[in-house]
């Protein structure tokens, strides 16, 4: 009961219980549904707790008012709570013993026609759920997944604060932090010409908090990225942002792993075990990804020694370029037909397979698309070293080392999935440690920090940093859920001549040093404490928590798949004189309508 107005308490709808029989009460809701039934008007009154039924009887003057309500309306209505007749109770809702027969109604406003239905959780189009996102919030699963979102912040906050964390704000309008994305620009209008960027991370504002002896930094933080859209990827979002000084790559870990825990069991009342960890390179060998699944076993396996002698072309020519042959298991596979098996292949080609020799190992004799060159001596050992049974399909993918590796680690997905293994209700995390420095950057293909130029080397990897720089490793640590990334972190430089040893390994003359990051060196040299931290993207968090696919379902206003808000028109052009304000004049054509 909350907030009491004349002779009633006002009492969420979905709060009410066989308890309060007899009980005066206010209620103000949403008519979630009016049915005429017998003479008496029932509406089902929603709000944020669940749903009332509320009656009006005939005789009552506010039946013919009660008789013109519409889905939406907005009421408040004063009653009797009292038991639902013997037989109508539903069992279904919390409040389904009970009725509240009115003695007051009060219309507080009137709603439109809905563009679809906002009492149940059918599937809408998109765009049209985006426009009228309020009425697509007031569905009862994006109720609860915004409510969910909101414990999980609230526990991360507990847990940290509980931990001696200090919350600190840091600035949206800054200069450009790379995470390996592209800036939002904001012109300065004061200043012609020159431009704030938008933070891909608080990254170098909480290196700062450290070295100005803060010791143990969080924050909620939103974080902008200008990159193509993916289901698991928004221009905007939120990480949990933590630093620690003085601390180990162990100490991070165990930190971030003890929050997750604590959310899950606060939150979802789910006890979570130690998580695993591999190495970056265990984890390539072993599931063929940087973020594996590991919901479901199907490790991948180097059968290349099977092969080896093989007079099959293909296996051949792999093995003397000292590629890989690398074997998955498809339980049951082996009732795949032919056809199946075609399309199979068509899909492992569309992932960047070269080919897909696949083994059906069928209760009735094994079929092989290279029934040819699979002889009794390769399926034994396959068998063996695939842990394979009679029913099982294997597919074999033969390239560059890891070239065949990704590619099969792409097919144990799928094959996960077609088996039914990708279980929305299991929860496996792992952490991924010893990644290396650098990586090919896509784009460029140019060498890039695997993760920030601000990480540190691992241990004895600075002698490897003018001879192999590719080979060097870093400090560099990620957390993965059910095949997705949460987020990564490092221990990082503190020693300015560290850091400038790694900008110049990029390539960064000293003038391009001090443009970008000379305030940021600078304050390395005042002292900068050892320190190390992490961030893990909340939305990822809470969409996995809350079991669904797309991270539009637990971000109350996201933007579309073309990275617009429908709702607001956003992005949209502005007046000239806004733009001569900012000293800025627009090159493109105006905006299609
Ligand atoms: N700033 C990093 C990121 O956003 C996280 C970290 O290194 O703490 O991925």
């Amino acid at each position: 009961m909350t907030d009491q107005t004349s002779q009633a308490a006002r009492t969420a709808c979905g709060a009410i219980r066989a308890g309060d029989q007899g009980k005066a009460v206010e209620l103000c809701g949403w008519v979630n549904r009016r049915r005429d039934h017998g003479g008496l008007i029932f509406v089902d009154l929603r709000d944020r707790e669940g749903i009332a039924q509320i009656v009006f009887d005939p005789k009552h003057p506010s039946f013919p008012d009660a008789e013109r309500l519409r889905n939406e309306d907005v009421l408040r209505v004063r009653g009797t709570v009292r038991a639902r007749p013997q037989g109508t109770e539903n069992a279904k809702l919390p409040t389904g013993g009970v009725e509240i027969g009115v003695d007051d109604l009060e219309v507080l406003n009137r709603s439109e026609v809905p563009p679809f239905p906002v009492n149940g959780d059918d599937d809408v189009d998109e765009n049209l759920r985006l426009e009228y996102r309020y009425l697509d919030l007031r569905r009862p699963r994006m109720q609860r997944n915004i409510a969910t979102r909101h414990r999980i912040v609230k526990a991360m906050r507990d847990f940290f604060d509980a931990r001696d964390f200090l919350e600190i704000e840091t600035p949206m309008l800054i200069k450009s932090t790379p995470e390996g994305a592209r800036d939002y620009l904001v012109p300065s209008r004061i200043h012609p010409g020159t431009f704030y960027a938008l933070p891909q991370s608080p990254q170098l504002l909480k290196q700062i908090l450290m070295i100005a002896g803060f010791g143990r930094y969080m924050q909620i933080a939103r974080c902008m990225r200008d990159e193509d859209l993916r289901a698991d990827r928004q221009p905007e979002f939120t990480q949990v942002d933590v630093e620690m000084s003085f601390c180990t790559q162990e100490d991070v870990l165990e930190t971030m792993e003890s929050c997750m825990r604590d959310v899950w069991k606060r939150v979802l009342g789910v006890e979570l075990g130690p998580f695993p960890r591999f190495s970056h390179a265990q984890v390539l060998e072993r599931f063929g990804s940087d973020k594996p699944d590991l919901r479901y076993d199907l490790e991948l396996v180097n059968v290349t020694s099977i092969f080896e002698g093989s007079d099959f072309v293909v296996f051949k020519s792999v093995i003397e370029s000292r590629g890989a042959i690398v074997g998955l298991r498809y339980p049951g596979g082996a009732s795949l037909s032919r056809r199946d098996f075609d399309a199979l292949t068509e899909l492992a080609k569309q992932n960047g397979a070269k080919g897909m020799v696949w083994i059906a190992l069928g209760a009735d004799g094994v079929k092989s698309s290279a029934q040819k060159f699979v002889g009794d001596e390769h399926i034994g050992a396959l068998r063996y070293s695939l842990d394979a049974e009679t029913g099982d399909a294997i597919l074999l993918f033969a390239d560059a080392r890891p070239a065949a590796l990704t590619v099969a680690g792409r097919m144990r997905g799928e094959v996960a999935e077609r088996c039914g293994l990708r279980d929305k209700t299991k929860y496996a995390f792992c952490w991924v440690t010893d990644f290396p420095y650098l990586e090919l950057d896509e784009a460029t293909g140019r060498p890039a920090p695997a993760h920030h130029p601000f990480t540190a080397p691992g241990e004895g990897q600075w002698e490897f940093i003018d001879s192999d720089p590719l080979a060097m490793r870093a400090q560099h640590y990620d957390l993965v859920l059910n095949g997705f990334e949460l987020g990564s972190g490092s221990i990082r430089n503190h020693k300015p001549e560290h850091q400038r040893r790694i900008f110049e390994m990029l390539g960064m003359t000293p003038e391009q040093i001090e443009e970008r990051f000379g305030f940021f060196v600078r304050a390395l040299e005042y002292g900068a404490p050892p320190h190390g931290g992490m961030a893990l993207g909340i939305d990822r968090i809470v969409m996995l928590a809350c079991g669904e696919d797309d991270l539009r379902e637990v971000v109350a206003f996201p933007k579309n798949q073309a990275a617009r808000d429908v709702m607001m028109d956003s992005p949209s052009a502005v007046a000239e004189n806004l733009l001569r304000d900012l000293s800025l004049r627009s090159t493109a054509p105006p905006p299609e309508r």
